[in-house]
């Protein structure tokens, strides 16, 4: 399947051809919210657990190799290789479904994804123990359990800032809040969940998930005087990233995954769009002389979690 699958691409694309490893690498990120079964539910925020199963599936064996936000990281700031056809699953807001149907899933596949998690509301089905409500979040037990398996990377997606409540949308600038209280603001929600965090997994996170994906023209500069690595938004589009330029590890865009729509068909719908096709345009100085793309080294790669 993943040979074929590969092969297709090379006979139906004007691949370019790359010797040694790239400077640049074109990166999708999809982005997923919660997983339930539920048809009320179900629609641009909420796909069924069989969908789920069903990406995992088509990306455990397709050329496609899922890597998490430490693997872009090492990217850009160490050089480390990325591998072909990198593509990074993130879920958002800590849904229960991440513990339900996210993490059996993971394991089964052995596919590495992104969790972002709400500081407030984990806090708070923690201390109230619920989980049969049509609106769960996970616990700290079960944050600690995806997290120990190696396989979901947990992220920030704030403590408390994923509301409208305090006056903006988010992590948003209020109006007229000049940049030294917007800064003090943000330093102190973000650094309350990457405390709670640091010690329920025993590391911080490296990013930062907008919430609504909204953001002010000094927001990931604040994050990086924060120590953040990196920032996710939610415009829809392909990021290119670039060794040694960590300012392309902010506010990385995203491709939404609704119902109905599967990640096969996203990332096909992508790779027919790309100008140039073979990893999503690697960019390399020293170009190969023939006309075909190395052998994906998917089978062996082991994300950096
Ligand atoms: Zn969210």
């Amino acid at each position: 399947m993943k040979f074929l699958f590969s092969l297709l691409l090379l006979l139906a694309l004007p691949v370019t051809c790359h010797a040694g490893a790239p400077s640049s690498v074109d990166v999708p990120i999809l982005m997923y919210h919660k997983v339930c079964k539920d048809p009320a539910q179900i629609g641009k925020f909420a796909i069924t657990p069989s969908e789920l199963a069903r990406d995992l599936a088509f990306l455990a064996e397709s050329a496609y190799t899922p890597v998490v936000m430490a693997d872009l990281i090492a990217f850009v700031l160490d050089g480390t290789p990325l591998p072909e056809r990198p593509v990074v699953l993130t879920f958002d807001d800590g849904f229960f479904s991440d513990h339900r149907y996210l993490l059996p899933l993971v394991l089964e596949h052995q596919v590495p994804v992104v969790s972002s998690i709400i500081g407030q509301v984990t806090d708070a089905y923690t201390s109230e123990g619920r989980t049969d409500i049509l609106y769960p979040h996970v616990t700290w037990p079960q944050v600690a359990e995806m997290a120990a398996s190696g396989l979901i990377e947990i992220q920030n997606h704030s403590y408390d800032l994923h509301c409208t409540r305090h006056g903006a949308k988010g992590a948003e600038q209020r109006t007229r809040e000049c940049d030294t209280a917007y800064a003090n603001r943000l330093q102190a929600d973000l650094s309350l969940l990457q405390t709670r965090i640091q010690e329920q997994i025993g590391t911080a996170p490296t990013t930062f998930t907008y919430p609504f994906g909204a953001k002010s023209a000094c927001s990931d500069q604040v994050l990086q005087s924060l120590g953040f690595s990196a920032s996710l938004a939610t415009e829809a589009r392909v990021n290119t990233l670039t060794i040694g330029a960590p300012d392309c590890l902010f506010s990385l865009g995203r491709m939404i995954r609704p119902h109905g729509r599967d990640a096969e068909t996203i990332l096909g719908r992508l790779e027919a769009s790309h100008r140039t096709v073979g990893c999503f345009r690697p960019h390399t100085t020293a170009q190969s002389s023939h006309g075909f793309r190395l052998q994906c080294p998917v089978a062996t790669y082991r994300p950096a979690l």
